[in-house]
């Protein structure tokens, strides 16, 4: 415990210019890159690297609710199941749920069900999986923004994009999007999810603690965030659904022009038999005996 509490003191998360230990600013965010539309199998997905977080998220339904009895006769649920990889971080995480997973898997899904028409399909079930490949703090954030793409891949009415991202603090000063050694080491982490255009919150934690002026600091580096972040989201969404006129000449090359439509045929004449037309017995010119003549 000494020798955390001594590390702790050692690490300067944040030097006298406010610079990070990964060079960032107080509040700037790790580079994200986002991907919709990247696994066949599912309705709708998404994949997000966001500084060293690499997470895939995938939607099915709205499909039946099985078992039978967690039906709901009014409302679809939203369900979320978080899970995180046993070689995404750096000592072996053992697979299978904990505390934690079990904890951020309900969030989400309350996140979501905020946000969600429920009520256009009851007895349905909304099943959202997010897998996290590889972990770097701020993976349920990622999970989120993530699972909002794939909803929206997967066509599942709702009100808007929610996006997430986490303020905290460290070294004293309340920062943007913390890696893992200001999650570490640092003195708060508050993971935030707003939806967008309404700005409606629908995911507050808080590790740590934060004064009240803090509070509204990290609040508003959050929101300022979820603003860039629903740009990168509809961004993903348009590259998946952008087509070009040659890819689409790719997909189906154009048919054949139809022929044009045939005209009424008139009344054919069927041709003589040579001596029966009451002009036969005109002599025939000579080269109608062939080509190679008589
Ligand atoms: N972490 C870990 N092992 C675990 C759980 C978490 O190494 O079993 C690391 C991982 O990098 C994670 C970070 O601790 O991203 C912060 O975890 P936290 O619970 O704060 O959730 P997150 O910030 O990822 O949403």
């Amino acid at each position: 415990m000494e020798d955390v509490e001594h590390i702790e003191k050692e690490m300067k998360l944040i030097d006298a210019n406010g610079v990070r230990l990964d060079g960032r600013k107080y509040n700037e965010l790790r580079p994200i890159r986002i991907e919709a539309g990247v696994l066949k199998r599912a309705d709708g997905s998404a994949y997000i690297e966001w500084g060293g977080n690499k997470v895939l998220a995938a939607v099915y339904g709205p499909r039946e609710a099985h078992p039978r009895h967690i039906q709901d006769p009014a409302r679809a649920l939203v369900q979320c199941r978080y899970n995180m990889a046993p070689f995404s971080v750096s000592d072996r995480k053992r697979p299978g749920p904990d505390r934690r997973s079990v904890e951020i898997s309900k969030v989400i899904s309350e996140a979501f069900s905020s946000v969600v028409f429920k009520e256009q399909f009851p007895r349905t079930s909304v099943d959202i999986f997010i897998e996290v490949l590889q972990a770097d703090a701020g993976t349920r954030c990622a999970g989120l923004t993530a699972a909002s793409v794939a909803l929206a891949d997967a066509g599942v009415p709702m009100r808007d994009l929610v996006a997430a991202c986490a303020s905290g603090k460290i070294g004293g000063v309340v920062c943007l999007d913390l890696n893992k050694e200001e999650d570490n080491f640092g003195d708060a982490d508050c993971p935030m999810a707003v939806v967008h255009g309404t700005g409606e919150v629908v995911l507050l934690q808080m590790d740590g603690h934060l004064t009240y002026d803090e509070f509204q600091k990290a609040m508003e580096l959050s929101l300022g965030a979820a603003d860039k972040l629903f740009e990168l989201q509809r961004d993903a969404l348009r590259r998946r659904y952008s087509v070009t006129l040659e890819e689409i000449l790719r997909e189906a090359p154009p048919a054949a022009p139809a022929p044009p439509p045939e005209e009424p045929r008139e009344f054919e004449q069927m041709p003589e038999e040579p001596g029966t037309s009451p002009d036969s017995d005109k002599e025939l010119p000579e080269d109608d005996f062939g080509p190679e003549g008589l």
